[in-house]
């Protein structure tokens, strides 16, 4: 069931964009049936949920962290993760540079965007999204490889389409200037309802859950 799904995902998808598989809820056996069926990339949301599919799976995918990261859990995330995914803040910034730091690592990351403007979501808005990338720059642990964004809830997933192009043209922007540190690579949008419009719009790197694994309980 996973396998035939992530074979028939990959089967269709576009040369030159990668899928994370979301694996939040889901067991260790699931996420290995995953990779098996040729998933490169892991997804997880709580580093709770990390902690107990990871000793089972380890470096036979890379994993990257999708969810809101608390500062408290930092120290745990940069060991285990290699792509963060969800930079929102300059203290959260901070922490994984200083983590980091600790273990001379230097951590890919990033920078979540607040496309659809929302009060009660994270991430950065569009508008400051340059500064904020430019701050951020200057952690030396640290290094921004592109963006990545929710996008609010619709009903239509035809209506996410204008929140991924404002965060490519902010992708495209950060691109054409060429800041130092910094490699605008991936740009992580689209989930299993949207990914398809992302792709369209420019997305590189898609974030499916739900039609790799089934509907989550
Ligand atoms: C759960 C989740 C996804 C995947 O969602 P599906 O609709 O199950 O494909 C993608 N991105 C993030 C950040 C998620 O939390």
């Amino acid at each position: 069931m996973i396998k035939d799904n992530v074979r028939k995902i990959l089967s269709e998808l576009p040369d030159g964009v990668k899928i994370v598989a979301a694996a939040k809820t889901r067991t260790a056996e699931e996420v290995l049936e995953a990779i098996e069926a040729g998933i490169k990339i892991i997804g997880e949301n709580y580093m709770q949920d990390a902690l107990s599919v990871y000793p089972k799976i380890g470096k036979k995918a890379e994993w990257h962290f999708i969810g809101h990261l608390q500062k408290n859990k930092v120290k745990k995330a940069v060991e285990i993760f290699d792509m963060i995914e969800t930079v929102d803040s300059i203290g959260l910034a901070e922490e994984i540079n200083k983590r980091c730091n600790n273990i001379n690592k230097i951590m890919p990351v990033l920078v979540e965007i607040n496309s659809g403007m929302e009060e009660q979501k994270f991430g950065v808005l569009p508008e400051d999204a340059v500064e904020f990338v430019k701050k951020i720059s200057q952690f030396e642990n640290i290094k921004v490889m592109g963006l990545m964004t929710m996008g609010p809830r619709v009903g239509n997933p035809e209506d996410s389409r204008i929140y991924f192009s404002e965060t490519k043209k902010v992708f495209d922007m950060l691109t054409g200037l060429n800041l130092k540190n910094v490699e605008m690579r991936y740009l992580s949008m689209g989930m299993t309802n949207s990914y398809k419009i992302a792709i369209e719009v420019g997305a590189n790197m898609v974030r499916i859950g739900t039609l790799i694994f089934g509907e989550r309980k």
